[in-house]
């Protein structure tokens, strides 16, 4: 095909340098056979969710990017970052550059909050919410209001959990984590006393993990309330699972604290569905529904109705991935089409992208494993360009790539600036990430075949 193609070599993109992406690289850079792998992402860091979307203080989880850098320096594998599909090339181009192609772009939407008031200042959905907290270049500059004594957090996973917990910590407890620091300062001086976390179903169905949960109960200055009411007795909790189990007694412990105990009280409130956020120009109030649950499980309304004071609220209801055009969509689960992680000929999608968003970090290594296998499997070298070609293209378009050795760059400056103290402080703004790369301010649009490409960011995507 190109003159410089090589023809035993199998010649792999991967789109999202997210924790699937790596997972897939390193099961095909270690699988014996010769593959080329180039990892695109839009950003000009890797690591995706590691980086944007695992708490600032769950630094041990965030250590998991050091088994990916070990993939990341192989001979075979390169880093080719803020190039964006669909900006910068098109899934066509690779799909011509390439032998195979595999869609790892996670899920940076959130979920439609669709309740009236949903669009009011003060309703922040958690992708953006994560991504402010977590210095993510299309949030860092939303100005979030927390002049306020009560914020309310929607949803009973981990996010919500998340989202609570860095609001409820002290500036002392955030001194070893990697917060934006912009957002530190604000959660530092905000008079809050009440947060919320609602979930539309009873503790049993609660999907935040134990560990998590548990962590709610070592805050420095604020302590989680439950209603004992609304737990079930303890006996019922035998046929749980170990896990489970020790959620439910996370709960009724916590359903023994005072609300006088610590300034701050964490409200967990179950069977409450949110139907309207009320205020003239902004968040003043939550309205719910009290909800039991049907024989199916479901959460259904039960006619009566309460509000909260509140002047924050962060829907935690789940993400999707951002649809790409011409690729096979799953309304319902928020995902690409696909059968075992593959979409069609020579294009496959791994990670949230493939099964949406559920799971943790862990859960895409096998997931990662299994594609690439099946890839391996299925797709034999063509002679197609690969690298060389995309660069070349890329350099006619005058992308600005940023190689690993680049990202080294950056991250080596936010290592020095977190001074020993903080693991790091990171760069927020594309440009001074650009500029440490090696290259200079250049605002003019890119273009793709003849058309203009928009060269603002499309704030949804983490990859
Ligand atoms: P999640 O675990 O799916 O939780 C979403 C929550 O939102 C559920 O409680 C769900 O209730 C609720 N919800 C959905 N739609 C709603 C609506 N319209 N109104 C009210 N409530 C609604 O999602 P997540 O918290 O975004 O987490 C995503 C994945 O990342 C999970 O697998 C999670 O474990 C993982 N994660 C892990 C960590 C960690 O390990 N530390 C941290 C963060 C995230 P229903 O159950 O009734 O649907």
């Amino acid at each position: 095909m190109a003159e410089d193609a090589d023809d035993e070599t199998l010649k792999v993109a991967i789109v999202g340098a997210g924790p699937a992406g790596y997972y897939t690289a390193e099961s095909l850079s270690t699988s014996g056979r010769p593959v080329e792998i180039d990892m695109l992402d839009r950003l000009p860091t890797p690591y995706g969710l590691i980086r944007f979307g695992v708490a600032p203080d769950h630094q041990s989880i965030k250590a998991v990017a050091r088994r990916y850098e070990k993939t990341a320096l192989k001979e075979n594998v390169h880093f080719v970052g803020n190039v964006e599909l669909g900006r910068d090339v098109t899934l066509d181009e690779l799909m011509m550059l390439y032998d195979a192609v595999v869609i790892c772009c996670g899920a940076g939407r959130d979920r439609p909050f669709t309740v009236p008031g949903a669009d009011l200042k003060g309703v922040v959905g958690s992708a953006a919410f994560v991504g402010w907290y977590n210095s993510h270049p299309d949030f860092v500059d939303l100005d979030i209001d927390l002049g306020i004594h009560s914020a309310a957090v929607i949803g009973n996973g981990n996010v919500a959990v998340d989202v609570v917990r860095v609001l409820a910590k002290t500036p002392d407890e955030m001194a070893h984590s990697d917060i934006a620091p912009q957002a530190e300062e604000r959660i530092a001086h905000a008079p809050l006393r009440d947060l919320w976390m609602f979930g539309r179903r009873g503790p049993r169905e609660a999907k935040f993990t134990p560990k998590e949960l548990g962590e709610l109960g070592k805050l420095e200055r604020c302590v989680p309330l439950v209603d004992p009411a609304q737990l079930p007795p303890p006996e019922s909790d035998a046929d749980l699972e170990p896990g489970r189990r020790k959620v439910m007694e996370l709960l009724r412990r916590y359903a023994e604290n005072r609300p006088e105990d610590k300034p701050v009280r964490l409200h967990i409130v179950f069977y409450a569905r949110p139907v309207a956020v009320l205020g003239k120009d902004r968040a003043e109030k939550l309205r719910l529904e009290r909800t039991r649950l049907d024989e199916e499980g479901r959460a259904v309304g039960t006619g009566e109705f309460f509000e909260i004071e509140c002047g924050l609220v962060v829907p935690c209801i789940g993400y999707r991935s951002n649809p790409i055009p011409g690729l096979p969509y799953d309304e319902r689960r928020g995902c690409f089409r696909n059968e075992g992680g593959r979409i069609r000929e020579r294009l496959y999608v791994a990670g949230w992208a493939r099964r949406g968003p559920t799971g943790t970090i862990g859960t895409n290594k096998p997931d990662g494993a299994e594609v690439a296998e099946r890839l391996l499997r299925e797709v034999e070298p063509a002679g197609r360009p690969g690298r060389t070609g995309l660069d070349r293209l890329l350099c006619e378009r005058h992308v600005r790539i940023v190689r690993f050795r680049d990202w080294k760059k950056i991250e080596k400056v936010e290592l020095e600036r977190g001074a020993g103290i903080r693991p790091r402080v990171k760069f927020c703004y594309r440009d001074e990430m650009l500029r440490l790369a090696g290259h200079e301010p250049r605002p003019e649009a890119r273009t793709i075949g003849n058309q203009e490409a928009d060269t603002s960011t499309a704030r949804e995507t983490i990859s």
